[in-house]
């Protein structure tokens, strides 16, 4: 699943790709996949238990999904992307794109093929003739039109701060007084942005802390420690490329190679790489965790 530093790989892939160009023609294949002004709160893609009458989706403009507009930047927070589109008038315009579990964002320049497979929900074509496709076939992802990049930064403002830059300060006001695990905290979007389970295990390896560990038993040092290793983490894996387990691409096709790092994640029952002793597994927050017992406490 794309954490930070896959949807990084993917930012610092795309952008000298598509910057500067215009989007001549943008194509909506699955509505529900799409976030609008207008929609329910969570969008169309998350009623799937909802009531019987399902809201009925708000349309979707071309501006919406930045037709006609110039990108001139593709931002990221966490695990959030965004394209930035500027119309002639001066407006901006964003689409954020979640990939959820299984989602890509692909280039392909004119007469590269598009893969053909049945799990493209988006395309946008640009004026040279290249084209970004959306695709995820597990659509646990999806996209979101915002009208403005305010509302984009408006948007992002209920998530914490991006664990590439996390500082110790902000990792104690998210974890002091809290009775939860600090596992379950580093994957608390809200309050740290951009880890998911494979960056939560190894940067809690690198600290020397047990996932287990009441957040709010941390102090200033494991403060320091833990956001130097998620730190620590995050900007090796982006040198990497990402991690990729199943479906995880850049925007060139590319997978990433920092699986081939991981020190505790899907490493459960074989030694520690540090002193030796077997891995420890259990679910924490429903997450398949891994651990030393003896390195980290
Ligand atoms: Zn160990």
């Amino acid at each position: 699943m794309p954490e930070l530093p896959e949807v990084e790989s993917i930012r610092l892939s795309l952008t000298p790709l598509v910057l500067g160009r215009r989007v001549i023609g943008a194509r909506l294949v699955r509505r529900d996949v799409m976030v609008a002004a207008g929609d329910p709160f969570g969008g169309l893609g998350r009623q799937r238990t909802a009531s019987r009458r399902p809201a009925m989706p708000a349309p979707v403009s071309r501006r919406d999904l930045l037709e006609g507009l110039d990108i001139v930047g593709l931002e990221r927070k966490g695990k959030q992307l965004a394209m930035i589109g500027r119309a002639s008038d001066g407006q901006t315009s964003a689409i954020v794109v979640q990939l959820g579990m299984s989602g890509q964002l692909i280039h392909r320049s004119v007469g590269e093929r598009v893969p053909q497979n049945s799990h493209i929900h988006a395309w946008w074509r640009l004026s040279d003739e290249s084209r970004i496709v959306f695709r995820d076939p597990r659509r646990f992802g999806g996209l979101r039109a915002l009208a403005s990049h305010d509302d984009l930064l408006r948007h992002w403002s209920l998530l914490g701060p991006d664990g590439l830059n996390i500082r110790a300060a902000a990792l104690a006001s998210a974890a002091e007084g809290s009775s939860r695990a600090i596992k379950v905290v580093l994957l608390d979007q809200g309050a740290i942005a951009g880890i998911g389970n494979i960056y939560a295990d190894e940067a809690l390896f690198m600290a020397g802390i047990s996932p287990h560990r009441k957040a709010g038993t941390l102090r200033p040092p494991d403060h320091a420690r833990l956001a130097r290793a998620i730190r620590g983490v995050l900007s090796e894996a982006v040198a990497a490329g990402g991690s990729t387990l199943r479906d995880y691409v850049d925007a060139d096709g590319n997978p990433g190679t920092f699986q081939l790092q991981h020190r505790v994640y899907g490493r459960g029952g074989q030694p520690c790489l540090r002193c030796g002793t077997r891995l420890r597994t259990a679910a924490i927050g429903q997450r398949t965790t891994v651990w030393c017992g003896r390195c980290q406490a």
